[in-house]
């Protein structure tokens, strides 16, 4: 359930553990609103219910890259541990299933990941610093307000 905005676009700061539930769901960090996304890979330029500026310079999402790629990593490297311990309990295993699971985890966990790993990134962003003025205390008028 989004948390309640006032007219003026301000929202109470929700805990650490709150935000990133919220990234985790795809939704907006700040207030928890659903619908921040236009399409899978484009966010809205800001938050429908806060107002929350979503669309930032283009070097703000690299720390997003970086959770989607430790997820796919991660994942490749459970999956690899798992044939090694098969492997090592019957000798005649077969490479197959460990190079298709690979393969589909390689090419589709991150274009499926890519949304959740951005909406994660902005809930440690927002844990980690405030949000400026400028990026999400604009009001219904369309002004940065104090
Ligand atoms: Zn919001």
């Amino acid at each position: 359930m989004p948390a309640p905005v006032s007219r003026r676009g301000t929202v109470a700061k929700a805990s650490v553990t709150r935000m990133l539930l919220r990234g985790m769901a795809r939704h907006c960090p700040r207030c928890g609103s659903g619908g921040i996304f236009a399409s899978w890979f484009r966010l809205q330029e800001r938050c429908p219910s806060c107002r929350l500026r979503l669309e930032r310079e283009n070097d703000f999402f690299l720390g997003g890259y970086v959770i989607n790629l430790a997820v796919t990593e991660g994942l490749l490297a459970l999956a690899l541990m798992i044939y090694v311990l098969r492997i090592t309990a019957d000798p005649g295993t077969s490479l197959v299933p460990v190079l298709v699971v690979g393969g589909i985890i390689s090419l589709v966990l991150p274009v499926l990941f890519f949304p959740f790993s951005r909406t994660i990134w902005m809930a440690i962003d927002l844990a980690m610093r405030p949000v400026p003025r400028d990026e999400g205390e604009e009001g219904p008028a369309g002004r940065g307000q104090a």
